[in-house]
Formats: structure tokens, C-alpha cells, sequence
């Protein structure tokens, strides 16, 4: 099986010690435009990752600052879970990916960014994406693509 290699994330996570503002708090706090907000739920939300492993790569997490997965309460939880199910749903009618891989990094080592805001991450998958990813590392920044993403997800969502 070959794995997602996206250059970007390495540098993006060496970086991360160096960030001040939790991005899960920060974006929480800004327009749906400015923080990438595809959805609000109640105790959790959806967000366009910017260092994405692929287009359409979402994040949920819950609006509290936890850093510990355990120590998520029973309504975040379950909240999580039905906002990543539904974002799958929505990923599927906007960009009909053939497949997702859905994931919890915890821990610098283990991939995340942020550690100290835990993050559910849902990615979805094409056919022949391992070899699209190089590709997708020059657009990846853009803040009009990433912006019109949202909002074709943000309308499918409703
Ligand atoms: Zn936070």
C-alpha cells in the first residue's frame, strides 16, 4: 500500500512549534470565510484544512481547547463523529471521492500539527491521488481555491 506523501505537511509541522494562536481556536473565533468554517455544530465544527493531504481534506474538532483525546466529554464525542460521517456524505455529492481515510493524529511523531487541540481528520481519495500529491503542492496555498472549496461544501452541507 503506498502512502500520502505530501512535502508540505513536513514543513508545516516542523513549523508548528513556532505558532502562537491555537488555528482551531483562532478559526473558531473568525467569519466562516476567513477561518475556513464549512459547518457549525454544537459543540464541535467542520474546517477546510490549509496544509491539505488532498483537495477537500476537512478537519472536525470540537470548540474546546483539549489537547487529550480521552478527555472529550460524551456530546463532543458523538458529535465528532456524526459531523465526520456527514461530512463524507457531503464530500461524496460536491467531489465524488472513491474513498476516504478518516484519522486521529496524536502526538508531534504521529503527525499533527496542533497537539494541543485534538482534531479528527477526514480525507478523501481518487484512483492514482499518491501520484496527483506533488501536483497538488503548488495549490495548496491559494487562498481563492481553498475558499471556493468551502463554500461549494458549506452550500452542500445545508
Ligand atoms: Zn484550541
Amino acid at each position: 500500500m503506498r502512502q500520502l506523501w505530501a512535502p508540505w505537511r513536513l514543513e508545516y509541522i516542523q513549523s508548528a512549534d513556532q505558532q502562537e494562536a491555537c488555528i482551531f481556536c483562532s478559526a473558531s473565533g473568525l467569519e466562516d470565510e476567513a477561518g475556513l468554517v464549512v459547518h457549525r455544530g454544537e459543540h464541535a465544527f467542520v474546517l477546510l484544512n490549509r496544509y491539505p493531504y488532498a483537495s477537500g481534506h476537512l478537519m472536525v474538532a470540537p470548540y474546546r481547547h483539549e489537547g487529550d483525546l480521552g478527555a472529550l466529554v460524551a456530546d463532543e464525542a458523538v458529535e465528532i463523529h456524526r459531523l465526520a460521517a456527514r461530512a463524507t456524505d457531503v464530500l461524496r455529492k460536491v467531489m465524488a471521492p472513491q474513498g476516504y481515510n478518516l484519522g486521529w493524529n496524536l502526538g508531534r511523531i504521529a503527525g499533527a500539527g496542533v497537539v494541543e487541540h485534538v482534531h479528527q481528520h477526514i480525507v478523501p481519495r481518487w484512483a492514482g491521488d499518491t501520484n496527483f500529491m506533488p501536483v497538488l503542492a503548488d495549490v495548496k496555498v491559494m487562498p481563492e481555491a481553498l475558499e471556493a472549496t468551502r463554500r461549494k461544501l458549506a452550500e452542500a452541507w445545508r
